[in-house]
């Protein structure tokens, strides 16, 4: 059965598509956002499978997880593009992403790599200079070879925010701006925040950074933290960049949108201001961020930067927390694990179908959010 109304916590990527799928099932759904920091808004649009050489080396303990969560970016990516038919269309190139390597070491590193991807599913081969060549002539002479992972892409996050924002209207969802200071669950939710007080059949969490203080008094303790990231992006160019660019040892991502424009990227740290407040550009990250990507990519070096912005992403151990919380069904967790932006749709399908049950418990087990019971 249906839940009469549902109440959704967070209003980023993953709360406007499950308020889309739980509103086409026929449920009447609000949406709550604190409105500060969603990182949907403020993110690169990167769709990333394999697996990110600067997560490797920030969160070395967090890799098991993100390991055995390849078959979801996999899923993910595809999810995406099920998105981009039915609401798009939001600038999506599914062309692969490569990570470069500029010395044999680092090119032995992605070597490894590739082959422990490839066991869980993930297309990759490795590309010589030769090679390299004749897909991307817009590479530094530098650059070795590199690792090319056929399932990663590209979308345009404000387009697709706003598409999906527009479907939600459509169905009828309301969307409400309070920050949820306390939740409770008897025979209904009771979600109170700063300026009003909600209730609700069933509640989905979808609110990343925010979430781990939000359920802390459910016998669970999920490490949800903020990391306030550094991105750029320049005026248009000529130069055809269709794939997303990563390199084996130093924290970029970068790739090209319709309009001609590159948006850089990549893990650049911001300064952090709280989670009150939105973080502010680091002027190290923005100089450091840049020149990097105009020494990978020569044409880079004779463009204007035209923006740039701090945006607070979310960790948590690696790997997205899906479905009902031990202590109450009522409440559902629906939090993507690295790469939020990637992991968003599938996670709001999944998240959805719990309350719709339908409940995919073969894929979502291993995300439970039991796995941070006290
Ligand atoms: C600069 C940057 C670049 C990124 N680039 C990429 C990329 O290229 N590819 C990729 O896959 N991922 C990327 N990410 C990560 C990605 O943006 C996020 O993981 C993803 O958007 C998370 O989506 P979400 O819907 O779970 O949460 P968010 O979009 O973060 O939204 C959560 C919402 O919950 C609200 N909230 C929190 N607590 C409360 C509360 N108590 N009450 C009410 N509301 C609350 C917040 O205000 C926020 O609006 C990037 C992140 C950043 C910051």
């Amino acid at each position: 059965m249906i839940p009469n109304d549902i109440l959704i916590v967070g209003g980023g990527i993953v709360g406007q598509i499950t308020a889309i799928k739980l509103a086409n099932a026929g449920a009447k759904v609000t949406v709550v956002d604190a409105g500060i920091n969603a990182g949907s808004t403020a993110n690169a649009g990167s769709l990333h499978v394999q697996m990110q050489s600067r997560f490797m080396r920030i969160y070395p303990d967090q890799v098991p997880n993100i390991e055995a969560s390849l078959p979801l970016y996999l899923r993910a990516v595809e999810e995406w593009e099920r998105i981009d038919a039915k609401y798009g269309p939001v600038e999506m190139i599914r062309k692969g992403g490569l990570m470069l390597a500029e010395d044999q070491k680092q090119l032995s590193f992605l070597e490894k790599k590739a082959k422990r991807e490839a066991k869980k599913g993930v297309s990759v081969e490795i590309l010589d200079r030769h090679a390299l060549e004749q897909i991307a002539p817009w590479l530094g002479p530098h650059i070795i070879g590199a690792e090319l992972c056929l399932n990663e892409g590209k979308v345009n996050p404000l387009v697709a925010n706003r598409r999906l924002r527009a479907v939600a209207d459509g169905l009828g969802v309301q969307f409400l701006q309070d920050r949820i200071q306390n939740l409770t669950v008897g025979k209904r939710v009771e979600a109170i925040g700063q300026t009003d007080t909600y209730q609700a059949d069933r509640a989905v969490i979808a609110a990343a950074w925010g979430t781990g203080a939000l359920v802390g008094n459910f016998g669970v303790t999920i490490p949800s933290v903020g990391e306030p990231l550094h991105m750029n992006i320049t005026e248009a160019c000529s130069a055809r960049i269709d794939h997303l660019v990563q390199h084996a040892e130093r924290s970029i991502t970068l790739k090209q949108f319709k309009s001609g424009q590159i948006v850089i990227g990549g893990g650049w740290s911001a300064n952090d201001r709280g989670l009150s407040q939105v973080p502010t550009v680091d002027p190290l990250s923005l100089l450091g961020n840049v020149s990097l990507a105009a020494q990978l990519v020569p044409t880079i070096g004779n463009l204007r930067i035209i923006r740039t912005w701090a945006g607070m992403n979310t960790t948590m151990d690696g790997a997205s927390v899906i479905g009902p919380l031990p202590a109450s069904d009522r409440l559902v967790m629906a939090v993507p694990g690295d790469a939020g932006y990637t992991l968003g749709p599938l996670v709001a399908r999944l998240a959805a179908n719990c309350l719709l049950g339908k409940a995919d418990h073969s894929v979502i087990e291993r995300y439970s959010p039991a796995r941070f019971a006290n």
